[in-house]
């Protein structure tokens, strides 16, 4: 069974040998910059570059996935924020909050699919299909509504507006649901296997449990509807009291953090959608030993998660060595559930 069709099948919970292992959210450390001299950047104005960096996920460390792009500012920059680029040059790009007051003051980018870095991007999704489509699932990012309206609107004044003016969060929110569609779509064509929406900001450990419901999960869910493929909705923090309204969006996969209790969220899915994760990025991933990334390996294969997976983007500070313990552990201990 090649990387691809088990994750087909592990997307549609059909049985497979064991569960895929990959990574949703972003894929590229220091040490993969180092190995291919390839850093930001440049890894965001050269599709050939995009592409080799995100391949490195499955080139060096085994990874059944290649997820691009890096960050979550290129829809933020085509809708007019400033990209910052970090001080060293492994450093992932952020866009800090531009603070927009009224939904109106934020200009709607027509072409959509032609500003920014997004070219870049679809051409890199173009290459990786070429090289790696029959073999790996190839997996494109985009922001969630919430998410974007966060950086637009600023994410304290977000908070403040969902008790005083809901209706303008809402109409933030909206703002960006059409484009990002667009753009999943696109990636879905040039050959995308699956759209991930990250949606970081719509965490509970930000917006709490009724936030989620109110602000965000309508969004989601429209979105879902919108993309013409397969869905992985991320969403970082403790997500287990939201696992209900997750699984109503629709998505095809629900990708979970660390803090999710893994169990509870298998046990709820059951049918409706796979679930994705929730190996912990920091501890173990990033700083942990490799014998730490086993044991926390076999902790979410044990609670039955479909798709093993990091529960958030790797830090770039992560050593190629714990990725391959985390490949490694499923495929020598996968076999043993009935994921
Ligand atoms: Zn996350």
């Amino acid at each position: 069974m090649t990387p691809k069709e088990r994750f087909i099948k592990a997307m549609r919970f059909k049985k497979v040998d064991r569960p895929p292992v990959l990574s949703p959210n972003q894929t590229a450390t220091v040490e993969q910059m180092d190995s291919l001299g390839i850093y930001f950047p440049d890894a965001y104005s050269d599709a050939q570059k995009m592409a080799a960096l995100a391949s490195a996920a499955w080139e060096q460390v085994g990874l059944e996935g290649i997820s691009l792009p890096f960050c979550q500012t290129v829809e933020a920059e085509v809708f007019g924020l400033e990209v910052k680029w970090g001080r060293r040059k492994t450093d992932i790009p952020e866009a800090p909050f531009r603070g927009y007051s009224t939904p109106d003051g934020v200009e709607v980018p027509e072409n959509f699919l032609e500003q920014g870095r997004i070219p870049v991007v679809l051409e890199a999704i173009e290459i990786l299909k070429e090289r790696y489509g029959d073999e790996v699932p190839i997996m494109g990012h985009v922001i969630g509504p919430f998410s974007l309206a966060a950086h637009l609107a600023n994410m304290e004044k977000i908070l403040r507006l969902s008790i005083k003016n809901p209706t303008l969060v809402k109409e933030f929110t909206n703002l960006g649901l059409e484009a990002i569609a667009e753009y999943a779509n696109a990636m879905l064509e040039r050959g995308a296997d699956a759209i991930v929406i990250e949606n970081m900001f719509a965490s509970v450990d930000i917006m709490g449990v009724k936030g989620y419901v109110n602000f965000a999960q309508p969004f989601d869910r429209e979105l879902v509807r919108n993309i013409r493929g397969p869905t992985i909705l991320h969403i970082c923090g403790d997500g287990t009291r939201i696992i209900e309204e997750m699984l109503a969006t629709g998505a095809s996969c629900l990708s979970i953090d660390s803090k999710t209790d893994a169990r509870r969220a298998v046990s709820a899915s059951r049918g409706r959608a796979a679930i994705m994760g929730n190996i912990d990025t920091v501890y173990a991933l990033a700083f942990g030993t490799p014998d730490e990334v086993v044991a926390e390996t076999r902790r979410s294969i044990e609670a039955g998660i479909d798709i093993i997976a990091p529960g958030c983007a790797i830090s770039p500070l992560t050593p190629n060595r714990n990725l391959r313990a985390m490949v490694e552990t499923v495929k020598s201990l996968g076999h043993e559930t009935d994921g």
